[in-house]
């Protein structure tokens, strides 16, 4: 499928369960009867450094093996957990729905009665499009991340936007222009239009996903400056999955945000959240990513080396958790 097509198609709309990317109706159930319906009878279960993982296949799977399923999931919780330095949360429940076509989603992440995903996959998917699939990794950082209010759905949205694909490059599942691709392409969607009254009270697509990723990339290099390049927001990440213990913990987003400035100490991001909260913020997103030496070159990406933040752009998609 082209990603980009759908997107453009979808770009005005304004529903909340849907993705940076891939988006389509999505026909919702209990979380409480998802939760019961895979811990009922559980088709897999996988360990992981950090917690365990149990699987259900709802329905006529054919030909959607469990060893098709088991790689997948493998591959999109080790990039999770390489981000995270362990897997998010203590249990995860993952509810598998085949559906008819090729495609991967929708999926909706719940924080109670326990962490659980719905999500789901076309029979005719191909093991290209589960090696390459970003939709699973996108949910695995809702879970690792605390619930936060609705209104403040951008703040959960844009996390999970924006580290999906930090955290693939990280575990060399993609190459880092993939990452910064969608940075060039999408993160313009996010800038306010008109009418805007801030993240917490313009729930449209683009500011939710974008908007809202846009604000962790601006944290990102606040932190790197404020740090003099000690911190990147990876490891305020870290400490706030840490202290939460993920998805079943409903935060604010002032104690989310502090729980993470405490740990590179400083206050980017609750500052930026008082910031970008109430008002229109229009971001020099062509400056910041100049900055970072980025820039498309007869439809390629290239960096530059250079350029003043080329070293934290090298470092965040490299996995260094010692130097951290
Ligand atoms: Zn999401």
């Amino acid at each position: 499928m082209d990603r980009r097509h759908f997107l453009q198609t979808v770009g005005s709309l304004a529903v909340a369960t849907q993705l940076p990317r891939l988006t389509f109706a999505q026909a919702y159930d209990d979380p409480a009867d998802v939760y019961a319906r895979v811990k009922g009878s559980p088709d897999l279960q996988l360990s992981m450094p950090g917690g365990n993982i149990t699987i259900a296949m709802d329905g006529d799977s054919r030909p959607l093996d469990k060893r098709r399923i088991e790689t997948w999931i493998r591959r999109s919780a080790s990039a999770i957990s390489a981000y995270f330095g362990r897997f998010p949360v203590s249990h995860w429940y993952l509810l598998v729905t085949p559906g008819a076509g090729n495609r991967i989603g929708p999926a909706t992440t719940w924080g109670y009665p326990g962490s659980v995903t719905h999500l789901t996959v076309g029979r005719d998917v191909t093991d290209d499009a589960l090696r390459d699939d970003w939709v699973m990794v996108h949910e695995m950082t809702h879970m690792a991340l605390p619930r936060v209010p609705m209104r403040s759905e951008w703040f959960m949205e844009g996390s999970a936007t924006y580290v999906e694909p930090i955290a693939r490059a990280q575990s060399r599942q993609i190459p880092a222009q993939e990452v910064w691709r969608w940075a060039v392409d999408d993160m313009p969607k996010g800038q306010p239009q008109e009418g805007d009254e801030g993240l917490d009270h313009t729930h449209t697509w683009g500011r939710t996903y974008w908007g809202g990723a846009m604000y962790w990339l601006l944290a990102e290099i606040a932190i790197y400056k404020h740090s003099h390049g000690k911190y990147r927001l990876q490891d305020a990440l870290r400490a706030i999955n840490r202290a939460s213990g993920g998805n079943m913990a409903s935060w604010s987003v002032m104690q989310t945000a502090q729980t993470g400035d405490a740990a590179v100490k400083g206050d980017v991001l609750a500052s930026l959240y008082d910031k970008l909260k109430d008002r229109p913020v229009t971001i020099d997103l062509d400056g910041m990513l100049r900055e970072l030496g980025i820039s498309e070159v007869d439809g390629v990406i290239r960096f530059d080396d250079r350029a003043p933040l080329a070293e934290l752009r090298r470092s965040i998609t490299l996995l260094e958790p010692s130097d951290r």
